[in-house]
C-alpha cells in the first residue's frame, strides 16, 4: 500500500489525533493525496457529539465509497466507539476501528507499516504507560468489553495546513452531563506526562508553529484520574499550571492558549501562572451552556450561575482585559422563558468577547434525550437569534476598547487576504501594504477600526 488519505471530523482532540494519524502513516512510508486520486486507504477520523455529526461522518464514508471504489476505508474516532446503532451496512471494504487502543496494530497490519523505530524520537515518547498518568475506567461504563482503550499514538512533530497547533494534553472524561455523550466515546480520564508534553510543544516550535493551543477532552482535569472535583483531594488541581508554567519557560515559544475550561478550574494559582508568562495570552474559554441555576443542575454541570459570576471577576481583577469566551446551549428541555433570561443577563453581565451557541437537539445516547418538557423550534430559534444578536454586540463592544493601540497578529492567510488573530484571540484584518508579509508571521499591528467579524488593522512599520 503506497497512498492514503485522511479526513478529520469533530473538535480540536480529534483534528489533534487526526495529525498523529497522518504523521503515523507517512512514517509507515505512505503518500497523503486527495480523496479524487484514488488513494489505496481512505481514513474517516468521525465525530459523534450530535446526530448532525454521525451524519457528516456517514456521508464522508459514503463518498469516499463512491469516489475511490477500490479503497480500503478505515473508520475511526468517536462514532465507531459507541454502540448507538449509527454506523451500519457499509459494506467489506470499510472497517471500523471499535476499540481506539488497536488502532495502531490495526493500521500498521492493514498497510504493512513498520513498527517505530525503537531509538526515534517518536518513540521515546509514545505514550506507554510509563508515560500516561492517572488512568481509570468509569464506574458507569457498564460492559468492559465494550470499553475502548485509549489510544497510544506518537506524539506530534507539526500540525500541518495550520499556523496554530493543537496539542493534547489530557483525554477522557466521566463528567456525564447530562446532553453529552463524549463519556460513552472517551471513557478513560488520563493525561499525557509533562516530559512527553515538553518535548512534543518543543518539536511544534522547532517545525514553526509560533502558537500551542493547549487542549483536552477536560483540560482543568489534567493530572487527575476524574473530572469529578469532588474525587479530587481538597478539590484542588494545580497540575495544569503547573504544566504551564514549565512550556512557557520553552525558549522561543511565542504564543500558548489555553482551550476550554470550566469556572472552578481557574483557580488564583492558574492565575499568576497568566501573569507571570507573556507568552501565555489572555484569553480563557470558559463554558457556561446556562446562566439558570435550574438548567445547569438538569445538565448535570459542577457550578452555578454565582459561583460563575465571581470567577469572572476574579479574572477581570487580576488580568489586563482578557477575552472570556463561552459555549451557550439554547432550548435544553424545561427551559423556561426566564431561564433564558438569566443566561442573557449572566452574558451581558460577563461581557463575553465571544459565545458559540447551539441549539440543544436530544443525542440518542445521553440522559437529555429522554427528558420531557422538550422546547419547540420555534422557541429554540427565537432565543437562538436573540443571543446571537447579543453575540454580535458585545463582541464588537469588547473589541472597540483596543482601538488607537497596537496588538501582535498571528498571520494565517498570504493569499492576499491578509488576518490573523490577536493575543485576545479576535480577528485583526490588515490593510494592504506596502510591506510583504507571510503566512505564520507575527506582526505588530495598530488597531483603526470595528468591522463585522473583527477589527481593521495596519501594520506598523518594524523600526516603530
Ligand atoms: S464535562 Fe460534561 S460536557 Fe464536558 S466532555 Fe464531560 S460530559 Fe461532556
Amino acid at each position: 500500500m503506497k497512498t492514503f488519505s485522511i479526513n478529520t471530523l469533530g473538535c480540536k482532540v480529534n483534528q489533534y489525533e487526526g495529525q498523529q494519524i497522518q504523521e503515523l502513516l507517512e512514517q509507515f512510508g505512505l503518500h497523503n493525496i486527495g480523496l479524487s486520486e484514488k488513494p489505496e486507504l481512505v481514513v474517516v477520523n468521525t465525530c459523534c457529539v450530535t446526530h448532525t455529526a454521525s451524519a457528516k461522518s456517514r456521508r464522508y464514508i459514503r463518498k469516499a465509497q463512491k469516489l475511490s471504489p477500490d479503497a480500503l476505508i478505515v473508520v475511526c474516532g468517536c462514532l465507531p466507539t459507541v454502540n448507538i446503532g449509527e454506523l451500519n451496512d457499509f459494506g467489506t471494504n470499510v472497517h471500523l476501528i471499535r476499540n481506539r487502543g488497536c488502532l495502531v496494530a490495526e493500521l500498521s497490519r492493514l498497510t504493512n507499516g513498520k513498527a517505530i523505530a525503537p531509538n526515534s524520537r517518536s518513540h521515546q515518547f509514545c505514550p506507554d504507560l510509563n508515560n500516561i498518568i492517572k488512568t481509570k475506567i468509569s464506574p458507569k461504563i457498564k460492559d468492559k468489553n465494550e470499553l475502548s482503550d485509549y489510544l497510544n499514538l506518537p506524539p506530534l512533530n507539526s500540525f500541518k495546513g495550520r499556523t496554530r497547533a493543537f496539542l493534547k494534553i489530557q483525554d477522557g472524561c466521566d463528567g456525564y452531563c447530562t446532553y453529552c455523550i463524549v463519556p460513552k466515546t472517551r471513557p478513560f480520564v488520563h493525561s499525557k506526562s509533562a516530559d512527553v508534553v515538553i518535548h512534543e510543544a518543543q518539536a511544534l516550535m522547532e517545525a514553526g508553529h509560533k502558537e500551542i493551543v493547549v487542549t483536552g477532552v477536560f483540560l482543568g482535569a489534567y493530572g487527575q484520574d476524574s473530572v469529578r472535583r469532588k474525587n479530587w483531594p481538597n478539590r484542588q488541581n494545580n497540575n495544569l499550571a503547573d504544566l504551564l508554567d514549565k512550556m512557557a519557560e520553552i525558549p522561543n515559544l511565542a504564543r500558548i492558549r489555553l482551550s476550554s475550561l470550566e469556572p472552578a478550574d481557574v483557580t488564583p494559582r492558574l492565575l499568576d501562572t497568566f501573569s507571570k508568562h507573556r507568552n501565555i495570552m489572555p484569553h480563557l474559554h470558559l463554558s457556561l451552556q446556562s446562566g439558570s441555576n435550574v438548567i445547569l443542575k438538569k445538565m448535570c454541570r459542577q457550578y452555578n450561575s454565582d459561583e460563575f459570576r465571581e470567577k469572572i471577576e476574579l479574572i477581570k481583577d487580576r488580568l489586563d482585559r482578557p477575552a472570556i469566551t463561552t459555549d451557550i446551549i439554547v432550548g435544553f428541555p424545561g427551559e423556561t422563558d426566564s431561564d433564558f433570561e438569566q443566561t442573557v443577563a449572566l452574558a451581558k453581565d460577563a461581557g463575553f468577547a465571544k459565545m458559540h451557541i447551539f441549539t440543544f437537539s436530544p443525542r440518542k445516547g445521553t440522559a437529555a434525550a429522554k427528558m420531557q418538557n422538550t422546547i419547540d423550534n420555534r422557541a429554540k430559534k427565537e432565543r437562538s437569534i436573540l443571543l446571537h444578536n447579543l453575540n454580535t454586540e458585545l463582541a464588537r463592544i469588547y473589541r472597540q476598547q483596543f482601538i488607537g493601540q497596537t496588538a501582535k497578529v498571528l498571520l494565517e492567510n498570504d493569499n492576499g487576504q491578509l488576518y490573523g488573530r490577536c493575543e485576545r484571540y479576535f480577528m485583526v484584518h490588515l490593510q494592504k501594504n506596502t510591506r510583504s508579509s507571510e503566512k505564520n508571521e507575527l506582526l505588530k499591528v495598530r488597531l483603526i477600526k470595528n468591522c463585522t467579524d473583527g477589527l481593521i488593522g495596519q501594520i506598523v512599520p518594524v523600526a516603530d
